[in-house]
């Protein structure tokens, strides 16, 4: 099943109710997440931003020494789209776990006191983590509840802008480097297509790139003697490539093993258990999870 990063509202409850129904130790899990991607998804129809501009000076420029596109803090961002989604993420959050739910009830009943949505998003930007630990301290709250709430909800205006920006990519020439061609972050996913093409998956834009079946993104070792892999019976869609150059794993989905459609973050969240597995057996993780997950 092709890969799909544009799925509507249904297809993605229909999607988290097929991983529901095979891996029911996620149900709760993803009832929680459903809602949040559902939320996405109709977000990103009434997101209102202006398409970046890249010179073609600084794109042949970018383009040749391989630098990215933008970095992180020139994502632009939908203020109201964003600042709604917040709200609406902290209070589905108030129906899940018990820490989560406490959390996110501090959080809004600080709602334009200590907490001011938009300061959060272009300190999430900026890369401010001072700032994320102040609220969190004064709060009293996991610094990452409030990246995780504050990342998803800005998610929907990344993505747009990222899906603006490709159109400066230049398709004849694939990027084949280990970071993002759009805003230069590390893969969350390996996807390989129907064609047995490989794609990575960017782990803040969700922008999707070509590279080499053999290659490490982390470190960008060819070497196929010291990179393996591990997958579970039972779950042959997905394996986690293990790279001994610099002991990082990125979890890879096989679209050919699959029937159901695939929609990235839900691909990500649901195989939680691999990325317990890879880390058992000595392997980290080459992007930040706390965001994510
Ligand atoms: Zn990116
Ligand atoms: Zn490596």
């Amino acid at each position: 099943m092709a890969l799909n990063l544009a799925l509507t509202s249904d297809q993605v409850k229909k999607a988290v109710e097929t991983i529901k129904l095979n891996k029911p130790v996620y149900a709760d899990m993803l009832d929680f997440y459903g809602r949040i991607f559902d939320a996405q998804e109709l977000s990103k129809g009434r997101i209102q931003i202006q398409p970046l501009q890249i010179s073609e000076e600084i794109r042949i420029v970018k383009a040749r020494e391989k630098f990215p596109l933008i970095e992180i803090k020139e994502f632009l961002f939908d203020t109201v789209e964003a600042g709604r989604l917040f709200f609406v993420i902290c209070n589905f959050a108030k129906e899940a776990n018990p820490k989560l739910a406490t959390d996110a009830a501090a959080i809004l009943k600080a709602m334009d006191n200590v907490i001011k949505p938009r300061e959060l998003f272009l300190g999430l930007l900026n890369g401010e983590d001072p700032l994320y630990e102040k609220i969190s301290g004064e709060l009293n709250i996991a610094e990452t509840t409030l990246g995780f709430i504050s990342y998803n909800s800005l998610k929907p205006s990344l993505l747009l802008c990222a899906d603006q920006l490709s159109a400066y990519l230049n398709k004849e020439e694939p990027w084949l480097k280990g970071y993002c061609p759009i805003c230069g972050s590390p893969p969350v996913l390996s996807i390989l297509e129907d064609g047995g093409e490989r794609s990575l998956i960017c782990s803040f834009c969700w922008h999707s790139w070509s590279v080499q079946r053999v290659f490490c993104p982390y470190c960008e070792n060819r070497d196929s003697k010291t990179q393996h892999y591990f997958y579970n019976e039972g779950e042959k869609e997905f394996r986690v490539d293990l790279c001994d150059g610099c002991k990082k794993y990125l979890k890879a989905l096989d679209a050919r093993e699959t029937e159901r459609m695939i929609y990235p973050p839900l691909e990500q969240i649901s195989s939680l258990h691999l990325d317990y597995k890879a880390k058992e057996m000595g392997y980290e993780s080459g992007i930040r999870l706390a965001m994510q997950v």
